[in-house]
């Protein structure tokens, strides 16, 4: 993807890796005339029109939106070199900050930080090792946590993967003094600018504390939707429920909702895991919706 400009803004895209799956794993329920649905305006080479021999393959990114003179990153990734229950993570080396370097962005430039939930696949960026401990990645940012999330992975309850990455990716950037827990019971401005800027909007669900990203500078407004929707699949099929989610019908709502919300606007979509070109528009087709991908 390249650096997109909307208005007096700009967002760029930071690759850590893509990793695949196969599709009846995740989406059990797809069949093959939603595989040709899709195809139509997915040109993703590891979906096939059979469901057996498709793959589900996810891009790991961060987005870095420059606005009002702020660099400010939404999700984190999964981190290097840290030690996670899933095989295809652990002690994972990537190529991260070369790939943020190439954007022209060092750690030290990043403002503050928004994860849209605390998801091991979106904080694991927030801190690096460092002599044996974790610092925070972004010495000189701000980071922003939803409490809900704060206070789910902190419980015994929560699966493992998330409550390793609270440990290593989230609690040492409490204990630097650079962590800001807020409460997403609605609209909450993290950067403002005189009518425009950067919010913060509760779509619980997928995570108990989920939320989308709204950036807006005299231009198109751009959402990033974190993990409301994962795969372009799930436009065709948007009713579908999915094992990653938390509350799984009331996370199908929320994607429901927000696709009806920004089909056919000039909402400019920044998913967190759709590979290539990642951004887009919405737009309705039919009893469903596809997407139309950015040029360049
Ligand atoms: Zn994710």
């Amino acid at each position: 993807m390249q650096t997109q400009q909307l208005g007096r803004m700009t967002v760029s895209k930071v690759v850590e890796a893509e990793d695949g799956v196969p599709l009846p794993m995740i989406f059990p329920a797809i069949a093959a005339s939603d595989l040709e649905r899709v195809k139509r305006w997915c040109a993703d080479p590891d979906l096939t029109t059979d469901p057996e021999t498709s793959k589900i393959t996810l891009s790991m990114h961060s987005f870095v939106i420059r606005i009002a003179g702020m660099n400010v990153l939404v999700d984190a990734c999964n981190g290097d070199d840290k030690q996670r229950c899933i095989p295809s993570v652990h002690l994972q080396k990537s190529p991260y900050l070369a790939n943020l370097a190439a954007q022209g962005f060092k750690p030290e430039d990043i403002h503050m930080v928004l994860c849209t939930h605390l998801h091991f696949d979106h904080v694991g960026w927030n801190t690096r090792l460092e002599n044996g401990r974790w610092v925070p990645t972004f010495p000189n940012a701000r980071y922003i946590f939803g409490k809900r999330d704060y206070d789910h992975f902190a419980s015994e309850d929560a699966e493992l993967p998330h409550r390793e990455a609270y440990a290593d990716s989230v609690l040492p950037v409490v204990a630097a003094g650079q962590a800001e827990i807020v409460d997403l019971e609605g609209p909450t401005a993290a950067v403002q600018e005189i009518g425009d800027g950067v919010w913060l909007e509760p779509a619980f669900g997928h995570s108990p504390g989920s939320c989308l990203v709204r950036a807006q500078a005299g231009g198109a407004q751009a959402l990033f939707w974190g993990d409301t929707i994962h795969h372009p699949i799930q436009l065709v099929r948007p009713e579908l429920t999915l094992p990653f989610d938390f509350d799984q019908q009331r996370a199908a709502k929320v994607r429901q909702d927000v696709l009806e919300r920004i089909a056919d606007t000039d909402t400019m979509c920044f998913p967190a895991h759709f590979r290539g070109q990642t951004a887009g528009h919405v737009h309705r087709d039919g009893d469903a919706y596809r997407y139309a991908f950015v040029e360049g």
